[in-house]
């Protein structure tokens, strides 16, 4: 008979391995299924840096023993806390080593089901193997949501794909490819596929590419109008670093207004000298069709004057990001799937992150809807593991899910619970 633990947690991303440190630190028992950094590894194109500023690229242990800054002081690499771009490299080796650091048992095993059962989950592993835990925290990402526009589903995999699939860039040189997208992956991609040899065209849906801005002197009075925080400056980025709980608190319909609108993608700064009059970009185009002939990929774009023109290439990328939807989540069954009350296909969270099932928690991108967009970045790993590693450490499970109180509240009249104490 499989031993049950405490809390299991998909994923060792930076939410993954900050929330596993911190239970570590409390005396939490749990383990944690996942290939360590695994997205950062597999999913973003090799020479990226980061757009996130150094001091918020960390992933978080319960007393900041190992922060970027001091990764790359004992390992004598360049760190600013702003205004000095992060490679990726460095942020992947940093992620490691936390990981053997503070996460040392982290199983790199795949779970490829999750049961519900009388007295929490089962953890079905995609080598054959089972866990059970009473909690399951998700941090399972963003590639499950990878979204790519239905004009250019229905084209062959060899000719169209989506930005998450190229780590190297070097297979594309002299051959022609359009990227559809003006946010960081896109931008992102058609700098390094420009510098290495491709021929590279970027359609662009809006009037102009919005990089975030530079890190420049600030002035007192700048520092007021425009305070700084992890997710860049403005008031409105401060609040949602300071008071994710507060933005909890608000109305979901304001919730959800702000995350669709806030902190879009935008490329890095560091990206518009490799791209702007270098790239050949087209704006205010959208693909009308797209169809496949001779090897080759005729874009149907139309254009913002109402003409239309097509582009025909060997390959298009679809940088267009990602869709979060529970359905997408292979792990997740028709008997999680049936019970989680969602919104816009996003799971509704009390706030310790708890679902509508009780002893089943979402952090990272999927919480956004609940916390604010500080959630779709590392940054916000420090918050999600502080306030569930509190709540969990304080509530150790005895043989049953207990519900959170808030949940029950919540939850208790619409009949919504599963398993209770
Ligand atoms: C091109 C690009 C650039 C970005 N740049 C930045 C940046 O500069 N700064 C920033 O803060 N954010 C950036 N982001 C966003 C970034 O993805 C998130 O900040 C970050 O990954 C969140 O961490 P996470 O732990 O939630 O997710 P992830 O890092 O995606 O980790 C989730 C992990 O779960 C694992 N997993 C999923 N399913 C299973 C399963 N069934 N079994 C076991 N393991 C599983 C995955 O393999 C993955 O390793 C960028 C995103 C993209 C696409």
């Amino acid at each position: 008979m499989t031993e049950i633990v405490d809390v299991a947690i998909i994923g060792a991303g930076p939410y993954g391995l900050s929330i596993a440190a911190h239970l570590s630190g409390a005396g939490v028992g749990y383990r944690i299924f996942g290939a360590p950094m695994h997205t950062w590894r597999t999913s973003m194109p090799e020479g990226m840096v980061l757009k996130s500023e150094g001091n918020a690229s960390n992933l978080y242990d319960p007393r900041s023993e190992l922060t970027l800054e001091r990764y790359c002081a004992d390992h004598g690499l360049p760190y600013a806390h702003t205004g000095f771009p992060i490679p990726l490299t460095t942020f992947i080796d940093y992620g490691i080593a936390f990981q053997r650091r503070f996460v040392p048992h982290l199983e790199d095993r795949q779970v490829s089901a999750v049961i519900p059962t009388s007295d929490g989950f089962d953890l079905q592993l995609q080598d054959g193997g089972l866990a059970r835990a009473r909690r399951l925290i998700v941090a399972a990402g963003i590639r499950a949501y990878e979204y790519i526009p239905p004009e250019l589903e229905n084209l062959p995999p060899g000719l169209a794909s989506h930005s998450a699939t190229h780590v190297k860039v070097a297979g594309f040189a002299d051959r022609k490819v359009a990227i559809v997208g003006g946010g960081a992956s896109a931008v992102n991609l058609a700098a390094l596929l420009n510098k290495n040899a491709a021929e590279v065209t970027l359609i662009v849906r809006k009037d102009a590419i919005a990089y975030c801005g530079p890190p420049t002197r600030r002035t007192l009075l700048d520092r007021i109008k425009e305070p700084e925080s992890g997710l860049g400056t403005g008031w409105r980025s401060w609040a949602c670093c300071a008071m994710p709980g507060v933005f909890h608190a608000m109305p979901e319909s304001f919730r959800l207004m702000v995350v669709r609108k806030h902190l879009p993608a935008a490329p890095g700064w560091t990206l518009q000298p490799q791209v702007d009059g270098i790239v050949p970009t087209i704006l205010g185009a959208r693909i009308a069709r797209a169809r496949e002939s001779g090897g080759r990929v005729h874009l149907e774009l139309g254009l913002r004057d109402g003409e239309t023109k097509v582009l025909t290439v060997d390959h298009v990328i679809a940088g267009t990001g990602y869709h979060v939807d529970m359905r997408r989540l292979a792990f997740l069954g028709p008997d999680v799937l049936d019970r989680l009350d969602c919104v816009e296909h996003t799971p509704r969270l009390s706030r310790r992150f708890e679902s509508s099932i009780p002893g089943l928690f979402f952090v990272g991108t999927a919480a956004a809807n609940s916390f604010g967009p500080l959630m779709r970045f590392a940054y916000g790993a420090n918050f999600a593991a502080k306030r569930l590693t509190q709540y969990l450490s304080h509530s150790p499970m005895r043989g049953s899910v207990r519900r959170d109180p808030v949940q029950s509240e919540r939850w208790g009249k619409e009949g919504l619970a599963g398993t209770a104490d």
